[in-house]
């Protein structure tokens, strides 16, 4: 159905902790799906969100599935108001929260009663399926199963009636799926199901479905190519509806205009190995098809749908991805996303474990935190062979992590299927910004970001940076500012800081902000201690205008303010 992606995962909502084991047998049968609990109320879920009918709208506008654990009547009432609009609608089902009761409300034309009879039989219960048409025969003539497309909805729905009202009907073509229907089939019937590729209006007494069987192979190296594809469809008495991928040759796999054309088209997009000939490759790719050439664009028909998975391999995708600084509301939603649809996952073990949970069917591969160039190596590996990657970074990935060691790793190799893969760098919330929203607004005027680590750079560059940094009045973010293995670096760097800075100036430190046990404090330069200070903390050093004051609820906070003294004028 338009604008409904049908491989989106369902979304199972639950309001409390009742119908917890219920929502775990229902991923069982859709391991995609997540759960999604009602913060405060239920902690083992997924995904939290702050209030019930919020969440099901956004859901339901973004057509995503929803499974709801909880009365038909709370989701009809909150769903309402978005009924009369125009546009696709995603299944939406009531399941009781013991299971005992799978409701499917809404989305007849999207499969909610295919996934009511899906749940029904995970969960050893019959689907309450109301549609007519369904009832009578066995099955929705307006919603064929995947690699099927009804060719006129409201022509559909004028057969279904004819057929409800007593006419009988003989099927042409292939359609295995109304193999066990109880259709009123008749030899010489004047209503036809009929089930092909070949493009032409639907007759008044038919139901025309589209087997997607078709496989267009191009380069697109002459550009237009939505239009050579159509022209080539147009040509060859092919609907556009049939049409179920692009091929293109493993070299043009980064060619952008490919990727415009498959999404202006909605097909997937799969590479093979360049042959001489696109219709020797289209004719490998697609074993037992016939396959024809017109101006430039090969097209093969299969017999049945084709199975997309069966057919050359996908591009690879590795997105470097920010976590944030641990608590899941202030990691980004491309994040969210990118982490749902990867398949494997590289990282240190404590960040990996902070992105999950994750399903079986995604690979962890977890590994020491010094070793950044052997995983941005392995990320390449695994994405050039078409799969999908994320390498996690706590905070940014920018930000002293993984992103630059990706591009690192990139820049040094030569192999073009390594330059080939789809790689995204998905920011994140950085320590300092989290630690200073924390404090108030410390970084409120021009500062300087540093790592304290020499493990990368000499103790000298650092030492000289400081100086000039503290001389030139930047407020100061210091991140890796001590750990076991560099013991006394945080002293010298405080040594050169004070040369610049008076004793009061004030010192935030942040610990674990964002993680359980988080700590804030606010302290002098003067006071200030290596001690203070550990490997999982963030240090802002103001500025000469940096400032505090006194909360209602008690502790400071600490701002920068965003004017600068005029020269003359200043403290
Ligand atoms: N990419 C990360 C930084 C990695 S360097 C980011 O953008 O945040 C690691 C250093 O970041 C730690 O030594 C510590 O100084 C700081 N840090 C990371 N997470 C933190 C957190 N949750 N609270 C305080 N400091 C943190």
């Amino acid at each position: 159905m338009a604008g409904l992606n049908p491989n989106t995962a369902p979304a199972i909502v639950i309001l409390g902790p009742g119908s917890l084991a219920t929502a775990r047998r229902i991923q069982q049968r859709y391991p995609q799906a997540l759960v999604h609990g009602l913060r405060g109320r239920v902690d083992a879920v997924d995904v939290h969100y702050p209030a019930f009918g919020d969440a099901l709208r956004a859901l339901y506008a973004q057509g995503t599935p929803i499974i709801a654990l909880c009365a038909a009547g709370i989701v009809i009432r909150s769903l309402a108001g978005l009924l009369d609009e125009k546009g696709a609608e995603p299944p939406v089902l009531a399941v009781a929260e013991d299971g005992s009761a799978v409701v499917p409300l809404l989305g007849g034309l999207a499969g909610v009663n295919v996934m009511a009879r899906e749940l029904g039989e995970a969960l050893g219960v019959a689907a309450a399926i109301t549609t007519s048409g369904e009832l009578r025969f066995g099955t929705c003539l307006l919603n064929p199963p995947e690699g099927y497309a009804l060719a006129d909805i409201e022509q559909g729905k004028r057969f279904v009636s004819d057929l409800l009202a007593g006419e009988a009907v003989r099927i042409e073509g292939d359609a295995p799926w109304l193999a066990d229907a109880q259709l009123p089939e008749d030899g010489a019937a004047r209503r036809t199901i009929h089930v092909g590729c070949e493009a032409r209006p639907a007759s008044r007494d038919e139901l025309l479905i589209h087997a997607r069987a078709v496989v267009v192979a191009m380069d697109g190296e002459q550009g237009e190519v939505v239009a050579r594809v159509r022209q080539a469809l147009g040509s060859a008495g092919i609907a556009e509806a049939a049409l179920a991928c692009l091929l293109a040759p493993e070299q043009a796999m980064a060619e952008p205009a490919l990727h415009e054309a498959a999404q202006a088209l909605g097909v997937a997009l799969r590479y093979a190995p360049q042959a001489e000939h696109l219709v020797q490759m289209l004719a490998q790719a697609v074993p037992g098809a016939r396959v024809s050439e017109h101006a430039g664009v090969a097209i093969a028909v299969a017999s049945a749908p084709v199975d997309i998975a069966q057919i050359g391999r996908r591009r690879g995708r590795l997105a470097v991805i920010g976590l944030g600084p641990g608590a899941a509301e202030l990691m980004v939603p491309a994040v969210k996303a990118e982490l749902a649809r990867a398949e494997d996952v590289l990282g240190y073990e404590t960040y990996v474990r902070m992105a999950g949970p994750f399903r079986d069917d995604q690979v962890l591969h977890c590994t020491d935190n010094r070793e950044e160039m052997l995983r941005a190596r392995h990320a390449f590996e695994l994405a050039a062979q078409g799969r999908s990657v994320v390498v996690v970074s706590s905070g940014d990935p920018g930000v002293f992590a993984m992103a630059a060691a990706v591009l690192e790793a990139l820049h040094a190799s030569s192999d073009p299927a390594w330059h080939r893969v789809d790689l995204q760098i998905l920011p994140g919330v950085s320590a300092s910004l989290a630690t200073a929203a924390q404090a108030g607004a410390p970084l409120g005027h021009d500062f300087c970001v540093m790592s304290l680590s020499d493990n990368l750079k000499p103790w000298s560059i650092i030492e000289k940076r400081l100086d000039l940094a503290a001389q030139a009045d930047l407020v100061l973010a210091f991140y890796n500012p001590i750990s076991k293995a560099r013991p006394w670096q945080l002293g010298n760097a405080l040594d050169i800081v004070r040369r610049h800075r008076e004793g009061q100036t004030p010192v935030v430190l942040g610990r674990d902000i964002g993680r359980p046990g988080q700590t804030l404090r606010v302290v002098t330069l003067a006071e200030l201690l290596p001690e203070m200070v550990d490997m999982r903390t963030m240090v802002l050093v103001g500025s000469s205008t940096t400032c505090t004051f006194d909360k209602a609820c008690g502790g400071q906070w600490v701002y920068t303010p965003r004017w600068y003294p005029v020269a003359g004028e200043g403290r």
